[in-house]
């Protein structure tokens, strides 16, 4: 499972919407959330969006492996296919906030790859927020003012990005997964492997 967090407009859906395309053995979660689509959004495909009374009884049954309240509108992630995902041997991406991050921190700590990506400055940030043109300016000014909160979770992470670089942050993400997947403890049948080796194979 690998986690990319960042402050709203740091480029994180960018980054993760890149690497599934150059990588096919992982898949993007797609959370359900009861904040309404932006006009460039497919539902299903961005996000599930669901009211806040169905949000509520996924929370109830249990169907939820993490979930929390940003920018005042619920967000959370199906349990079921990460678990069938996880089962058959693919990676999962999660686009999520520190808040999710840690709860699926504390569920499979061994588990998780989180990477936190930093804007390479504070205007930065405000153009892309406001260049992307989905928001309200209520809404922009909401989240650049949430966005130094945020920040100060860049501690709790794994690894940190600064995207300077589109094209570069990607290769660094991509390498993080590379390596990440090459950890002796996530190749299963290694020890088949090596005794078969050591009988002539
Ligand atoms: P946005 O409204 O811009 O799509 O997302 C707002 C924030 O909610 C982003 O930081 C995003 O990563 C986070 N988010 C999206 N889905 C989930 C989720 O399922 N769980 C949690 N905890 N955060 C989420």
């Amino acid at each position: 499972m690998m986690v990319l967090s960042s402050p709203s407009g740091a480029g994180k859906t960018s980054l993760s919407r890149r690497l599934l395309e150059i990588d096919n053995e992982i898949d993007l979660s797609i959370s359900v959330t009861t904040r309404q689509p932006r006009s460039n959004e497919v539902p299903g495909k961005d996000y599930h969006f669901v009211d806040t009374i169905d949000f509520n009884l996924m929370v109830n049954r249990d169907q939820l492996l993490e979930y929390a309240k940003v920018f005042g509108h619920y967000y959370g992630t199906p349990r079921k296919p990460v678990e069938e995902a996880l089962t058959t041997g693919r990676d999962v991406l999660f686009d999520i906030d520190w808040q999710g991050t840690q709860q699926l921190g504390e569920k499979a700590p061994k588990d998780l790859v989180s990477v936190f990506i930093l804007p390479p400055s504070w205007a930065e940030l405000e153009r892309r927020l406001t260049t992307r043109a989905a928001d309200a300016p209520a809404e922009i000014n909401r989240r650049m003012a949430k966005a130094s909160d945020e920040m100060s979770h860049w501690a709790e992470y794994d690894y940190v990005i600064v995207n300077h670089d589109f094209d570069q942050s990607v290769e660094k993400v991509h390498g993080i997964l590379k390596s990440e997947r090459l950890r002796r403890r996530r190749q299963t049948g290694l020890s088949d492997f090596v005794n078969g080796l050591k009988q002539g194979h």
